[in-house]
């Protein structure tokens, strides 16, 4: 086992009464455990495994330059004894003089990852040499995606969902909606997977941050959510509407929006709580918005799930 679980799901009692809406709750998978934690120790489960069954020696994955996914991977190789190389695309505008130095980069070479920061027209030719250079070295490469999303990684948000009915169960909470940052879309369709598998039924709104079109994100996930059923077995519930909002999104991937970095501020102050500005404080600014709107006002109880990537506000100081 990688992570620490069950994360714990917290009631956030001076941001409910600041907003006098539902009461909110959050799960804290910023708290996994792994290097700082975030969502992708959970999906790096299930990866690792499968990477140990295939007999891999190397991992390879894909990420920005400030990848929470990737110095999590970083850290689930130095666990296991295996080599990582962490492929960072500059995909992200950025004068912040820590951007490519500090925060995930930093970690991620701490941990003792192979790093190698290229411009995005690169990627494709890069990589191919990369992966033909650790063959060539007599490597076993096992691949991860981008976000550590396929039908394997997901399951580790499909067992995320039973976690969460069962911490809902022990506390009486009546999770009405589980608000949550979106981007590889590994996160969704386990999350929506696990619910259908558990014959519930509880929505889960995906706050876009990556995608600039929301119609790539929506059919990301509900084309995750078929492999899932193709490889993992059909759910006996119909899987939840695939909901995905795009109204947080901002000028762009890895670009924070003024009112997130007002939530930022809001919850450390409030709550002591710390959310990033690519993507867990998008989804807080999501949650509050979406309250202050009524939309929730049928819900006892929110669910905001924190995806972690608190190391990335090193990278980000100049725009907070
Ligand atoms: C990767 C990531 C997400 C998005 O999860 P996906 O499964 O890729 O959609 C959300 N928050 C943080 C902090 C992340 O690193």
């Amino acid at each position: 086992m990688l992570g620490h679980w069950p994360t714990p799901l917290e009631r956030l009692t001076r941001l409910s009464e600041e907003l006098g809406g539902p009461t909110i709750w959050v799960k804290r998978d910023d708290c996994t455990g792994l290097a700082i934690g975030g969502n992708k120790t959970r999906k790096l489960e299930y990866l690792l495994g499968d990477a140990l069954r295939q007999g891999a020696d190397t991992l390879v994955t894909f990420g920005a330059v400030q990848s929470n996914h990737a110095r999590q991977t970083a850290a689930a190789c130095a666990r296991a004894g295996l080599a990582c190389h962490q492929v960072l695309t500059r995909s992200v505008t950025s004068a912040d003089p820590g951007y490519e130095t500090n925060g995930n980069v930093l970690l991620g070479r701490l941990l003792g990852a192979h790093q190698h920061i290229i411009d995005e027209d690169a990627r494709k030719s890069y990589t191919q040499k990369l992966l033909s250079e650790l063959s060539d070295a007599g490597r076993r490469v096992y691949l991860v995606p981008a976000g550590g999303s396929n039908a394997v990684g997901a399951l580790g948000y499909a067992a995320c969902a039973e976690e969460i009915l069962l911490q809902c169960a022990g506390q009486e909470i009546d999770p009405g909606v589980i608000v949550h940052a979106s981007s590889s879309a590994g996160t969704q369709a386990g999350l929506l997977y696990g619910f259908a598998q558990l014959n519930r039924d509880v929505p889960v709104m995906g706050i876009n941050v990556y995608h600039p079109d929301p119609a790539d994100l929506q059919a990301r996930v509900q084309a995750l959510l078929n492999d899932c059923q193709a490889l993992h077995g059909a759910t006996p519930a119909a899987q939840g509407r695939v909901q995905v909002n795009h109204a947080y999104f901002g000028s762009g991937y890895g670009q924070p929006t003024p009112e997130c970095v007002e939530a930022i501020h809001l919850a450390a102050r409030l709550e002591g709580l710390l959310f990033d500005p690519v993507y867990a404080g998008k989804a807080l600014a999501a949650m509050i918005d979406q309250i202050n709107l009524g939309n929730f006002s049928n819900c006892r109880d929110v669910i905001l799930l924190h995806t972690g990537g608190t190391p990335a506000l090193a990278g980000y100081s100049a725009r907070l």
